[in-house]
């Protein structure tokens, strides 16, 4: 899963890892993505795009509403969203057989059928019943297929969250994506998986000062030193996908070093003189901070960082 910059890890430099451990499908938030990463992977689907143009034997693109049938260049590979309860994209099950007779008649591919879970993280038996959902799904549409001679379409309906809930995994393939890069959001009452975030963020010095007991630094002079302290400020900020934290919070870098007062656009401040600082190396704490999840920070980060693989 590699939409939105590979979580903020970098398209290229994930896409070219995974080409690496010999991975061969690949899915993309729209076809700017798939463009970028075509020559690297010999499927790649596209969730969510409504201006595709143009055939490519690489690109199946994601149908989350059956208008959209009657849009794509013909030959296109579909893969058909169904909707089994999330109620946010795609088509029901009852719109099944005038779908697949839509692609035929429109001269299209189905060359997939997918659904989404919308709480497989969560402690609960919606993760069961959207399971069993998507069996009567399948079995209804290799039914119809073999009525209309076409042949049968891969399916696939886990992310993350489903994968490590699903005991006899049935599906042809899953779309992993946050626990690729290390993080697993499911309730703390599944078995404990371990999974270490393979990204790391880091800022270098831009200067150094003695802060005098009593100085305050940064927008609004929130932080006032009570004893004299050297302090530096580093070239990440809000403006590089670092959000602002919260007064009544407090963060540590992973060395212990805090990050004193408010974060500029494009710089923070620390009590360190390090040359190079490790901002985090693991976006759970911040989460927690920012009250959200491991996939909105490391999602925000800022394409224009510099990415390097080590
Ligand atoms: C983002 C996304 C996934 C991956 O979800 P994770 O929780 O990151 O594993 C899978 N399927 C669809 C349709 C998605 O949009």
């Amino acid at each position: 899963m590699l939409k939105d910059n590979a979580y903020g890890h970098g398209l290229i430099e994930i896409a070219s890892m995974a080409k690496e451990f010999g991975i061969k499908k690949a899915v993309v938030k729209n076809l700017k993505e798939a463009l970028k990463i075509k020559d690297y992977f010999e499927k790649i689907l596209i969730l969510s795009d409504n201006n595709i143009t143009t055939y490519s034997h690489t690109f199946h693109i994601v149908v989350n509403d059956i208008k959209k049938i009657y849009q794509l260049p013909e030959n296109t590979n579909v893969h058909l969203k169904i909707d089994t309860g999330m109620h946010r994209n795609g088509i029901s099950k009852n719109q099944l057989k005038e779908a697949i007779q839509g692609l035929s008649s429109q001269n299209l591919n189905l060359t997939g059928v997918m659904t989404h879970h919308r709480s497989a993280d969560k402690l609960s038996c919606e993760y069961y019943w959207q399971r069993s959902e998507f069996k009567l799904i399948k079995e209804e549409v290799i039914k119809i297929c073999e009525q209309l001679f076409l042949p049968l379409p891969m399916f696939h309906s886990c992310n993350s969250a489903a994968l490590f809930r699903t005991a006899n995994f049935d599906d042809d393939f899953a779309r992993a994506g946050i626990a690729t890069y290390g993080y697993i959001e499911n309730d703390l009452a599944f078995d404990k998986i371990d999974l270490r975030p393979v990204l790391s963020l880091w800022g270098e010095k831009i200067s150094t000062r003695v802060l005098k007991k009593n100085q305050a630094i940064g927008y609004g002079g929130t932080y006032k030193a009570y004893k004299n302290v050297t302090v530096s400020t580093y070239d990440i900020g809000y403006g590089d996908g670092f959000l602002r934290i919260n007064e009544n919070q407090h963060y540590q870098t992973p060395k212990g070093y805090k990050v004193l007062g408010r974060v500029s656009m494009d710089s923070l401040s620390l009590d360190s003189d390090d040359e190079k600082v490790c901002i985090f190396d693991d976006a759970k704490p911040l989460a927690k901070i920012h009250n959200t999840i491991s996939y909105e920070i490391i999602t925000t980060l800022s394409t224009e960082l510099e990415r390097e693989i080590k």
